[in-house]
């Protein structure tokens, strides 16, 4: 359950109870799909709860919104205060935050008047889980980015994500891979993919793809750890002759790919440059990054 009678989530400027907010059915949202939304992680730290790169998600919640046409009339420094006086409220250190830029009823296909805000967070293990997974390649493809906004982070999207994860494990498998359009690997369904071959780490360059907050933290993260990077077009048979692989994403952190279709990556994980960025990931996030205005006043 993500909430109960005592948790309060966060409404257009004001703290109410979840069991009692309401929404409108004939909201734009519920019914075309057509909202923005962030997945976003606390942690406890020496200093206290911090929001992991609070400003940059809260920002690509604005580029989502403004890229589809939906009105964006928040300030991202309020949303961050606000996201932290929710945590306060809910008593959450480490936990997972969703906000949500809904529309106002309207059955047309025409631009919303008016959209709301809401964030709720609740506490979230590691979405995937803490072992390996077994992927498998899905028979779906990442939408064609001429069809929609593929660098936005918009509610519709998700069916895509969920018709490869409900397929993915109707089979038998933890996970789905997508390729994008054209054959090319493109990321999971709720995360990016790295792989590793003869001691490079290679990823999908952006354009077919969310462009995921934690996959820019571990370009950074290999490029201070002294890894070499390619970036670019890569196909299922590269990945099939890579020596290790991992998805990264805010919800999954960085999660080992044990194999994809049954083909096991030969390197063992411990050996891996994905298992040196998941540990360095994992201290990252828990160092203070406060972004609160009231820090810096
Ligand atoms: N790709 C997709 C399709 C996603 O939904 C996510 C999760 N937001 C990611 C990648 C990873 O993005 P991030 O690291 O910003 O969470």
């Amino acid at each position: 359950m993500y909430y109960n009678k005592n948790t309060v989530i966060y409404l257009d400027g004001q703290f109410v109870k979840a069991n009692e907010a309401s929404t409108d059915l004939y909201s734009q949202t519920m019914h075309y799909g057509y909202g923005v939304f962030e997945g976003i992680r606390a942690y406890s730290t020496a200093d206290g709860t911090s929001i992991f790169k609070a400003k940059e998600h809260y920002e690509r919640l604005k580029n989502s919104a403004e890229l589809i046409n939906i009105p964006f009339k928040y300030e991202v420094q309020d949303l961050i205060d606000a996201t932290y006086e929710l945590l306060e409220k809910n008593n959450l250190t480490d936990a997972y935050v969703r906000p949500l830029v809904f529309c106002d009823p309207n059955m047309s296909l025409s631009r919303p008047n008016n959209v709301s805000v809401m964030i709720c967070a609740w506490e979230w293990g590691a979405y995937l889980g803490d072992k390996q997974l077994r992927v498998t390649v899905s028979s779906y493809c990442r939408p064609h980015p001429r069809s929609i906004k593929i660098d936005a982070k918009v509610c519709g999207h998700y069916v895509n994500s969920i018709l490869a994860t409900t397929e993915a494990k109707d089979k038998g498998f933890d996970e789905a891979l997508l390729l994008d359009s054209d054959g090319y690997l493109a990321e999971g369904p709720g995360a990016n993919l790295f792989f590793e071959k003869d001691g490079v780490l290679y990823t999908p360059r952006l354009g077919n793809i969310l462009p995921g907050i934690t996959r820019a933290t571990v370009l950074e993260l290999a490029e201070e750890l002294g890894m070499e990077v390619k970036l670019g077009l890569f196909t299922p048979e590269v990945l099939a002759e890579a020596d290790s692989a991992f998805y990264c994403g805010t919800a999954a952190e960085v999660i080992g790919i044990a194999s994809v279709d049954e083909r096991e990556f030969p390197l063992n994980w411990n050996d891996s440059l994905g298992k040196k960025l998941q540990e360095a990931y994992s201290k990252l996030v828990r160092k203070s990054h406060k972004t609160l205005s009231s820090v810096y006043q």
